[in-house]
């Protein structure tokens, strides 16, 4: 067990990822990669790199992919596209630069409406329709992972969690074979919401989203902006704790890593952790919950060589 393990995991081993934005520019780029480096020692399921709507990002969304795959080796590396604002021929290019990059994993997203949160969503003409049509396309084109999002406190556009369930269905039904969920703090939000996915016949592994609080006023607006809830109880541990940066990084990682091992003790293995490009607060929380600090780049890298090798 890990010297810094507080809450060492109960039910085995488990699989974490990471979730990366691509950098704007040089010196996040510069932090982005070394945060990479310094969580790959948790040697991460796989790690994604979110895409901006209306492919805003597009250009460094893949540079950042083709860096980690090419010149990292981290071949477990997931492409976030998104099909909003763009005709579909425009999006199946993407999918082309993605796959000559060597992806073989999406997360196949809508993206939000083109005028911003909370604007009405209206199809792009000659585009796909929204991410389960997407799902259908990446599904004709190959054998890939895709992974979709999923709304444990409903999607803010959705009339009620039933329409969310249906759309989510709609994804599976058309190829996709995980669902990621957007981040919550209350793991009985997250339970109800599996409890009802299964009741619907929705069989895919569902991994909860973990947002560990780099700072509170911002996850509040985000929060507020995408439907989540930010409970009281994890509000009062922290907004006190402004002026107390070491005591505020202490806290944040000890809510993140107290609801990891809760869900674990609800049997869930499998989490994606929202990084922020940051790896200190992430590593901490690694640390809390027992995740073994065995990996790194080479020895990822080195378990990829083997696994295609056993696999040929
Ligand atoms: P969908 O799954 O198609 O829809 C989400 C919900 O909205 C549905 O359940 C449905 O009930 C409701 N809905 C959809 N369309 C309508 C409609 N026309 N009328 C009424 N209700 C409707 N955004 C990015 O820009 N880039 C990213 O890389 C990115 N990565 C994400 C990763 C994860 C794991 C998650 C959870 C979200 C991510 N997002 C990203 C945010 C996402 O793009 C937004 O939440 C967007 O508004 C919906 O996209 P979606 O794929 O979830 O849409």
């Amino acid at each position: 067990m890990n010297a810094r393990t507080l809450y060492p995991a109960e039910r085995g081993t488990l699989r974490l990822s990471f979730e990366y934005f691509p950098p704007k520019n040089e010196e996040m780029e510069k932090q982005l990669f070394r945060t990479v480096a310094d969580l790959s020692v948790f040697t991460p399921a796989f790690q994604t790199v979110t895409y901006g709507a209306g492919g805003s990002t597009k250009a460094r969304s893949l540079t950042t992919v083709k860096r980690m795959i090419g010149e990292m080796g981290l071949k477990n590396t997931a492409a976030h596209l998104t099909c909003v604002g763009a005709p579909e021929a425009e999006v199946d290019a993407v999918i082309e630069e993605f796959v000559a990059c060597g992806v073989r994993h999406f997360v196949a997203l809508r993206g939000d409406p083109q005028g911003g949160v909370g604007s009405a969503y209206q199809p792009f003409p000659g585009g796909y329709e929204n991410a389960a049509a997407l799902v259908k396309a990446l599904r004709a084109r190959g054998d890939f992972e895709i992974s979709v999002s999923a709304y444990p406190e409903k999607h803010p556009e959705s009339a009620d969690v039933a329409a969310d369930i249906d759309m989510l269905k709609r994804k599976v039904d058309n190829g996709a074979t995980r669902a990621i969920t957007q981040f919550f703090f209350d793991n009985d939000d997250f339970e109800r919401y599996l409890e009802r996915l299964r009741r619907a016949g929705i069989g895919i592994p569902v991994v909860p989203g973990v947002l560990p609080i780099n700072n509170l006023a911002q996850v509040m607006k985000f929060a507020g902006l995408c439907g989540a809830r930010v409970p009281e109880a994890v509000v009062s541990r922290l907004a006190h704790l402004d002026d107390q940066p070491e005591e505020r990084f202490t806290e944040a990682s000890h809510i993140a890593a107290e609801q990891i091992v809760d869900l674990a003790r609800r049997g869930v293995q499998d989490f994606h952790i929202y990084t922020m490009n940051r790896s200190p607060l992430v590593a901490a929380v690694c640390d809390l919950v027992g995740c073994a600090r065995t990996g790194g780049i080479g020895q990822q890298a080195a378990v990829e060589r083997q696994t295609s090798r056993t696999a040929a």
